[in-house]
C-alpha cells in the first residue's frame, strides 16, 4: 500500500515506497539502487536504478533545501511542477521529460530519466562546451508555449489558467527574490563581500534603478499573459548536442512572456562574463567560447522573433481577440502592430533578464558559474562587471532595437 501520510524520503525509504506502489513496482521491480543527486536550491532528486532502467523521483519538502527548515515553503509546489511538466510537454513534447507518476500526499513526482550525455546547460557552460542546437531548441520550446496567448490565439483553456492561480506562494516568492530583495536589506541576501559591498549598496540606493524595477515588478504582477516555466535559467535545461530538455517548472504561472526568454538570455549574459575571465586559464582564454555565447544569445532572440511573427501571420484570421482582422485589415498596419508588439516584448525581455542577473549575484540563490570561481577577487570582478551591464540594461533597455546592439556594451565592459 502507498504511504498514507507525507514523510520526507531518503535513499532507503524511497525503495520501500516504490515497492508499495503497484505501478512503480511493476515498472521497476524490487532489485533497486537509489542515489540522491539534487543540486538545485529547492528539492530532492533521486535517480532510481533497476536492472533494466533508470527513473527519476523528485520530492518537495516543506522548506527550501539550500537554506533549511528556517525558510518554509509549500510542498504543494510538486503538484504545480507535475501539472506544468505535463502541460508544457503537451505543447512542446520533444523538450520536456515525461511525467509517469505523481503522489500528492508525498509531494513526489516520477519522471523519465534524461540519460547521459544530457548535462545541465550551466555545467556545459562552465566546461566550455558548445551546443549548436541550443538556440534553435529554446526557440522552438518558447514559441510552442508562448504563442498560445489569448490576444493572438485561444489555445489555452480557462481551466489551466484557474489551476495555476493556486501556485500563489511561489508566485509571491518570485516577486520577492527577483524584484524586491536585491533592492533592500534582506535576511538571506549575500554576495562576495567585502568586494561587492559597494555594488550591493548601490542597488539599494539607486533611485533611477528602483523606478525601473518598480515598473517591471508592476508589469510582472499585473500581466497574466502566458503560462511560463517561471524559472527558465541555464540550470533548468539539460542538453546534448542533439537534444534540449526543460526541467523544473515548479514556479510555473501565467506571467508576461518576456520573463522566460529574459531569464534564459540573462543567464547566458552572466555566463559570457564568467566564461571570459572567471574560467579562462593559460590553456584556454575562452575567447572563441565567448563568441559562441554571443551567437547563442543573438540566435535565441532572432529565431524566436522570426518564428513568432510567422505564427502570428499564419493565425491572423484565427480566434485571437486583440488584433481583429476587421480592424487590422491591411499588411502595413499588421506590420506596424507586430513591430510594436515585438519591440515592447524585447524591452521587457531585457528588463526581466537584467533583474534576474542582479538577483543571482546579490540575493539568496546564486549561480554555479559564479560560485565555482574560487578566487574571491576574480569572482567579485566578474560579478561587478555583470552588475554594471545589468544596470545599464535596466535603465537603457528602451534604446536598444536589435539584440546585436547589446554586444558593444558587453564588449566594452569585458
Ligand atoms: P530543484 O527543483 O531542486 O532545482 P532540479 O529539477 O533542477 O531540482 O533537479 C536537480 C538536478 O537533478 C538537476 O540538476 C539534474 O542534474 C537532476 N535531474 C532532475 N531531473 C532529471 C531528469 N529527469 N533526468 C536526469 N537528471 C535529472
Amino acid at each position: 500500500m502507498a504511504f498514507t501520510e507525507f514523510r520526507p524520503l531518503d535513499e532507503k525509504s524511497l525503495i520501500e515506497y516504490i515497492k508499495a506502489v503497484p505501478f512503480l513496482y511493476s515498472k521497476l521491480g524490487s532489485d533497486l539502487k537509489v542515489k540522491e543527486v539534487g543540486d538545485g536550491n529547492l528539492n530532492f532528486v533521486y535517480i532510481v536504478i533497476s536492472h533494466a532502467r533508470y527513473f527519476v523521483m523528485k520530492q518537495a519538502l516543506p522548506y527550501m533545501r539550500c537554506i533549511g527548515e528556517s525558510w518554509s515553503m509549500t510542498k504543494e509546489r510538486a503538484y504545480f511542477e507535475a501539472v506544468a511538466l505535463t502541460e508544457l510537454g503537451r505543447l512542446s513534447l520533444e523538450h520536456v521529460p515525461k511525467v509517469c507518476h505523481f503522489d500528492l500526499t508525498m509531494s513526489l513526482i516520477g519522471m523519465h530519466y534524461l540519460e547521459p550525455p544530457h548535462i545541465i546547460v550551466k555545467k556545459g557552460l562552465i566546461a566550455g562546451i558548445e551546443y549548436p542546437l541550443l538556440a534553435e531548441h529554446v526557440k522552438i520550446r518558447c514559441k510552442d508555449t508562448l504563442f498560445h496567448i489569448p490576444p493572438l490565439s485561444f489555445h489555452h483553456g480557462a481551466q489551466t489558467f484557474a489551476e495555476f492561480c493556486g501556485n500563489m506562494e511561489l508566485c509571491r516568492l518570485t516577486e520577492q527574490v527577483v524584484f524586491s530583495d536585491p533592492s533592500k536589506v534582506s535576511q538571506y541576501n549575500h554576495w562576495t563581500s567585502p568586494y561587492l559591498d559597494r555594488d550591493a549598496e548601490a542597488l539599494r540606493e539607486g533611485n533611477v534603478l528602483k523606478l525601473e524595477v518598480a515598473e517591471l515588478k508592476s508589469k510582472f504582477c499585473e500581466r497574466d499573459q502566458a503560462l511560463l516555466h517561471g524559472d527558465l535559467h541555464t540550470s533548468s535545461v539539460m542538453v546534448t548536442h542533439e537534444s534540449t530538455q526543460v526541467l523544473d517548472p515548479d514556479f510555473a504561472f501565467y506571467w508576461p512572456m518576456g520573463f522566460d526568454i529574459g531569464a534564459f538570455l540573462g543567464n547566458l549574459i552572466l555566463a559570457f562574463f564568467f566564461a571570459q575571465d572567471g574560467h579562462a586559464d593559460q590553456v584556454n582564454d575562452r575567447k572563441t567560447y565567448k563568441e559562441w555565447i554571443l551567437r547563442t544569445i543573438e540566435d535565441t532572440w532572432n529565431l524566436f522573433n522570426k518564428k513568432f511573427i510567422a505564427l502570428w501571420d499564419e493565425h491572423k484570421d484565427g480566434s485571437g481577440e486583440a488584433y481583429l482582422p476587421a480592424i487590422y485589415n491591411n499588411p502595413e498596419l499588421q506590420q506596424l502592430v507586430q513591430k510594436k508588439f515585438m519591440e515592447d516584448l524585447f524591452h521587457y525581455t531585457l528588463g526581466f533578464g537584467a533583474a534576474k542577473m542582479i538577483r543571482r549575484i546579490v540575493d539568496v540563490a546564486h549561480v554555479e558559474d559564479f560560485e565555482s570561481i574560487t578566487d574571491a577577487s576574480r569572482r567579485a570582478d566578474c560579478g561587478h562587471r555583470a552588475l554594471e551591464v545589468a544596470k545599464l540594461l535596466l535603465k537603457e533597455r528602451r534604446k536598444f532595437h536589435a539584440i546585436t546592439e547589446l554586444f558593444q556594451p558587453f564588449k566594452n565592459s569585458s
